[in-house]
């Protein structure tokens, strides 16, 4: 039997300050979780002198790359944020008064929204038309690694806890952005940037640091595994030097003007249609095991820093909940399905699967 109780959670139930359900969430203090009670910290935020600090630190970088003629490179994924990042980028150049070549390099991950192909070709497009100095790179990471990323975390080769969503997304991010390190050391770039909003912040904030950057980040429970050709799209120290930036966690960011201005250049700016497919997978099966709701932590935490506004939280929360109610919504017909059948798992075997784990390990 799947648990189906946390699709019947009610306004009063929820944080006065982020939304979070007390349900999952709980037990809250006069109607606050313990984040908004500042008893403990998801999503790190920047004071504003380390905001400066890293602006500044932005607009030497731009200069100094103009000045040598070094292209700056962005992980465009076809999301909001990427797309926007572009824009803001070329406001930058010409707040700054200079002039520079933009790579976007995408990674074309097989967990990839459907929506990101079509948007990415929007895009291009609008930039031919609007004679942007902007070109694309496209790049495939091997199948396998991902066969075996799905395996190990969704069944029970390996347990770190109940975080899936989480442990799936570092192991595919370190993957993503070392193939997009690579790329852009290829085409000549060291300047990389990011569009991660700042509710992604649980990783890095504002930059990848200098400690990350000193190793090499094939991770361990892959060596016996894989392809030895595999390892060398990991990110080695020995590839150069690179700054990696996410400017949009120290610039002015606003989720609507997002969502908005990169409505211009894309097809589907809405981050249910455009997240990773594998993110929904991994928090239905989150759901439908232990309640973890994955996808409110992140906006919560948008509403916490106001950078979305609580009414628009109250719809989200209640739209992805009703979407994942109804097994012939889109998340289920393009997000899950989808995956469910390229890698050939059955949803329920996953969820038994999970719950197996997780009485073992509580
Ligand atoms: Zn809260």
């Amino acid at each position: 039997m799947i648990d189906q109780s946390f699709l019947k959670i009610k306004r009063k139930e929820l944080c006065k300050n982020c939304l979070k359900p007390e349900k999952y969430y709980g037990p809250f203090k006069d109607g606050l979780c313990s984040t908004c009670r500042g008893e403990d910290i998801w999503g790190q935020t920047l004071t504003e002198s380390e905001k400066n600090e890293l602006s500044k630190l932005t607009d030497e970088l731009l200069i100094n790359a103009s000045k040598k003629g070094i292209p700056i490179a962005i992980g465009l994924s076809g999301g909001k944020d990427s797309t926007y990042l572009v824009k803001r980028i070329i406001q930058k150049f010409d707040e700054l008064g200079i002039q520079n070549k933009i790579i976007c390099i995408t990674v074309r991950i097989p967990t990839e929204s459907k929506n990101l192909v079509p948007n990415i070709n929007n895009f291009k497009k609008i930039v031919k038309e609007l004679n942007l100095p902007v070109e694309f790179y496209e790049i495939r990471p091997s199948f396998d690694m991902y066969k075996f990323y799905l395996d190990i975390i969704l069944t029970d080769k390996i347990i770190i806890d109940i975080q899936r969503t989480y442990d799936t997304c570092n192991l595919c991010s370190d993957l993503l952005e070392s193939l997009v390190i690579k790329k852009a050391i290829e085409l000549g770039s060291n300047l990389i940037f990011f569009g991660l909003s700042p509710d992604e912040s649980n990783r890095f904030i504002g930059k990848i640091p200098d400690e990350k950057l000193s190793h090499n980040w094939f991770p361990e429970i892959l060596n016996d595994v894989l392809d030895p050709k595999v390892k060398d799209d990991f990110y080695s120290p020995k590839w150069g030097t690179v700054k990696v930036l996410f400017p949009f966690h120290y610039w002015d960011y606003d989720e609507n003007a997002a969502r908005n201005e990169s409505k211009q250049y894309i097809k589907e700016s809405d981050p249910f249609k455009t997240n990773c497919s594998m993110v929904f997978l991994n928090m239905v099966l989150d759901l439908y095991t232990v309640g973890k709701m994955g996808y409110i932590e992140s906006y919560s935490h948008l509403v916490r820093t106001g950078a979305m506004s609580k009414s628009d939280g109250i719809t989200y929360l209640n739209t992805f909940l009703s979407l994942i109610k109804n097994r012939q919504s889109f998340i289920w017909t393009e997000h899950i399905n989808p995956i469910l059948e390229k890698f050939n798992l059955s949803f329920e075997d996953l969820v038994d699967k999970r719950k197996k784990i997780i009485d073992s390990i509580s």
